[in-house]
């Protein structure tokens, strides 16, 4: 490849796999006829998804994949971890699964989320029922609690997160920052714009993030929903 012009860091429900199947499409055929895009996956799915994922016809390869809330990085060709990255990750988890589940057994409005997790715990939680001592009781645990999509409650290591596991690729993998474009829709994408990088919230953001990034001059908040979002906002930043 050539330096790469586009590194494109992505969110997959509801931002590269939102929108029309026309705006899809286009927008997958365009990034597959480049050859200097590079492609990063930042999602809170496992990797058992987005191997499937990546298996559907028409879907372009990742190079990277940020999976788990930014607890896993993996190698897109052959879903290899980063040793670097991964490595510091677990040791900051601790193997602390266990302990989480217990510490969280009784918990109202919870119910764990039906897959393997590596370094992290998360959960379903019912708005109307979760106390905030829930996650008050998390964070004194030593751990991050990050709320999203009033659907998703996920127990992190700390300092752990999509945007500082993308920092993290970007700075090992030598990655030119100014050509990043970071996409998301809900609130467990809030870190990815707190990077600072450019940004799309793309037009059917949950309303939550939409207000947490009111003011950042550096993300594009895009009428246009999922993937018709990402391609508006390589257009406006000359990205495209
Ligand atoms: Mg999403």
């Amino acid at each position: 490849m050539t330096a790469p012009g586009l590194v494109l860091a992505t969110d997959l429900d509801g931002t590269f796999l939102g929108g029309s199947a026309a705006a899809r499409r286009q927008l997958y055929d365009a990034l597959s006829a480049r050859d200097d895009v590079v492609l990063v996956f930042v999602t809170g799915r496992d990797l058992d998804f987005i191997r499937d994922l990546v298996d559907t016809p028409g879907m372009p390869r990742p190079d990277w994949i940020v999976g788990d809330v930014g607890t896993t990085v993996v190698d897109g060709r052959d879903f290899r971890p980063l040793a670097a990255i991964d490595g510091e990750i677990a040791r900051r988890w601790g193997d602390a699964g266990q302990r989480v589940r217990a510490l969280l057994a009784d918990e109202p409005g919870l119910q764990l989320q039906p897959t393997r997790f590596r370094h992290r715990v998360s959960y379903y939680y019912d708005p109307a029922r979760l106390r905030p001592e829930t996650v008050a009781k998390v964070e004194a645990a030593g751990f991050d609690c990050l709320l999203s999509a009033e659907t998703f409650l996920d127990v992190l290591p700390r300092g752990i997160a999509k945007g500082p596991t993308l920092l993290r690729l970007i700075t090992a993998q030598g990655l030119p920052a100014d050509r990043v474009l970071v996409a998301g829709d809900t609130l467990n994408d809030l870190s990815l714009f707190q990077t600072r990088l450019k940004g799309v919230a793309v037009g059917n953001s949950e309303p939550k993030l939409l207000e947490a990034v009111a003011g950042f001059d550096w993300v594009h908040r895009s009428a246009e929903p999922g993937a018709a979002g990402i391609a508006d906002a390589l257009r406006r930043f000359g990205l495209h």
